[in-house]
């Protein structure tokens, strides 16, 4: 019998998304584990594409997929179960194929709370605060319902109704409390962030390359930040935004969207193969190419 295996297609789903390191991640995985794997980029064009593609994926025996903007929630019709954390926040960013039968599972909320639970202590009962009102501000919000019951969720975005309807259909809305950012340039700033335990951004604000990549959503000249605070922003390219920076400087402790990333991207792993992601020998190759990105 031959012992050449067939080869275990895994890929992303999103739009105009090269720029993604999932590639790198998983590739990085199957090599250090052996695994007879690869997992390359599926860029789909439009919305009315992925029903297509998914039957396609069936046919093809493809094993899994991630799913990114601006497909999480599109592809939920298109899968014959959800995981309980999918169900409830409506978005898909793990796909499974088993037989053609496809389970959606979102490992966003997981891969979020992993490098907040050693403090999770500290955040029982106390408010904690996000920016944004996109899909990874609501994986947020369950991950903080989920592992960490804070007394509420201080949602901070531009536009509140867009922030209800990002909470339509959240069976636990009660948790969260909607607030426009404008609010942080009032003489109640300091209260509405100075209060919350933990700080979140969840929008693309600091991103290298952006054209507001050195802004923070925090105004700095207001000096809202303080020691005790934890400031945890999703954003992991730089490593070091100016929000972390301006977290360091006032003494807060920070955590870098590289471990989001990376969280989120284990618990996929692990659910694909049954095997643990080697996180380890992943962060170094990430953190490798992220100072070749930044020195280029
Ligand atoms: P999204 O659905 O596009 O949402 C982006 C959010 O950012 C929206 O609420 C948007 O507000 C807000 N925003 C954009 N520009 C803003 C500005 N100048 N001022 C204030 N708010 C602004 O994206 P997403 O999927 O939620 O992801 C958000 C960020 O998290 C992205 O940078 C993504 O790369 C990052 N992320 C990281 C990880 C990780 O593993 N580290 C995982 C998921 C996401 P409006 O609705 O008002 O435009």
């Amino acid at each position: 019998m031959s012992k050449r295996q067939a080869i275990k297609v895994f890929g992303l789903i999103g739009r105009n998304v090269d720029y993604s390191w999932s590639p790198l991640i998983h590739n990085t995985a199957f090599q250090a584990l052996g695994l007879p794997s690869i997992y390359t980029i599926f860029n789909i064009a439009a919305p009315e594409l992925v029903g297509n593609a998914l039957t396609g994926a069936r046919a093809l025996g493809i094993a899994g997929f991630n799913v990114t903007i601006p497909y999480k929630k599109t592809v939920v019709p298109f899968l014959d179960e959800l995981s309980p954390e999918a169900q409830a926040i409506g978005a898909v960013n793990t796909i499974v194929n088993d037989n053609g039968r496809l389970t959606g599972h979102n490992t966003d909320i997981a891969g979020f709370a992993a490098p907040l639970l050693p403090m999770a202590e500290q955040i029982h009962g106390k408010p904690v605060c996000i920016f944004g009102n996109g899909g990874a501000a609501l994986a947020a919000v369950e991950a903080f319902r989920l592992h960490f019951h804070p007394s509420s969720v201080r949602l901070m975005v531009r536009n509140l109704e867009k922030a209800e309807a990002m909470l339509e259909g959240y069976a636990h809305r009660e948790l969260v409390e909607p607030c426009l950012t404008a609010e942080l340039d009032t003489p109640d700033g300091e209260r509405l962030l100075g209060e919350c335990c933990v700080i979140v951004n969840a929008t693309p604000i600091g991103t290298a390359g952006r054209s507001d990549a050195i802004q923070s959503v925090v105004p700095a000249r207001r000096k809202l930040l303080h020691e005790g605070q934890i400031v945890y922003d999703m954003v992991y390219n730089p490593l070091e935004t100016p929000l972390l920076a301006e977290a360091r400087a006032a003494g807060a402790e920070t955590i870098s969207g590289i471990e989001m990333l990376i969280g989120q991207a284990a618990r996929s792993f692990s659910i694909w193969t049954g095997q643990e992601m080697p996180v380890d020998t992943v962060r170094k190759t990430v953190l490798d190419e992220i100072e070749i990105s930044v020195n280029v």
